[in-house]
């Protein structure tokens, strides 16, 4: 079986997407590059996350071609290739339709640095043009409103988050979430105060040594 390991990553995470709350019924999807071999492990279009078994993620090319894997590759799949051929230091892409971005996404407001976390995604960040699901123009509206971040809202539908491995592509979205969500909360009662650049500076120097 081709990337054995990295399908199984897909299985495991994609029930995760649903136990954290980033997700609901069969929206979103990840994937998970090789570059050794120049394939991606990437999520099943619209199965349930707790019925995909390994055989089901499907193994495909940097062109879309698709050489094994029961289920059909995600309909996003160009959002998430277009990182894989464009950046090389990206080894996973996390799509989420989680319920504080995907409201900021819908009044199509970025998300300011709010909250210190938000350095765990490289700062401030902005929300993608609308396009249509599934099309070339939304993966480069996403490839833009991405630049040197970590994530992005996408206007009307959701948000995007890469990594390093799936592990940090993860936990950028889980952060970029929780971020969204204390925003939008302060929102609701008040006018957020937001750290200023000199803070958001010393944050993104500190926080890759948090925990190491
Ligand atoms: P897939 O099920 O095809 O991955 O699509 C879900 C989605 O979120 C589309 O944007
Ligand atoms: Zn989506």
């Amino acid at each position: 079986m081709l990337l054995r390991k990295e399908r199984e990553l897909v299985v495991d995470y994609g029930k995760r997407l649903i136990t954290s709350g980033l997700t609901r019924g069969t929206g979103g999807n990840i994937s998970i590059y090789c570059p050794e071999r120049k394939l991606l492990a990437i999520s099943p279009s619209g199965m349930d996350y707790f019925s995909i078994e390994p055989e089901d993620v499907a193994v495909i090319e940097l062109s879309g071609a698709q050489l094994e894997g029961a289920g059909k590759p995600s309909s996003e799949s160009e959002m998430h290739r277009i990182f894989y051929e464009r950046r090389p230091d990206i080894r996973s892409v996390v799509h989420t339709h989680s319920v504080f971005c995907t409201t900021l996404a819908t009044l199509k407001w970025s998300l300011p640095p709010a909250n210190y976390l938000l350095a765990v995604a490289g700062g401030e960040i902005s929300c993608a043009e609308y396009a249509t699901y599934g099309t070339k123009e939304l993966a480069e509206n996403a490839f833009t409103a991405i630049a040197d971040k970590k994530a992005c809202l996408l206007a009307n539908h959701g948000m995007l988050a890469i990594g390093n491995d799936v592990a940090e592509a993860f936990l950028v979205a889980e952060t970029v979430e929780h971020c969204s969500e204390y925003y939008y909360r302060a929102k609701c009662v008040g006018e957020p105060v937001l750290l200023n650049k000199e803070q958001m500076a010393e944050m993104l120097e500190k926080i890759p040594s948090y925990g190491k």
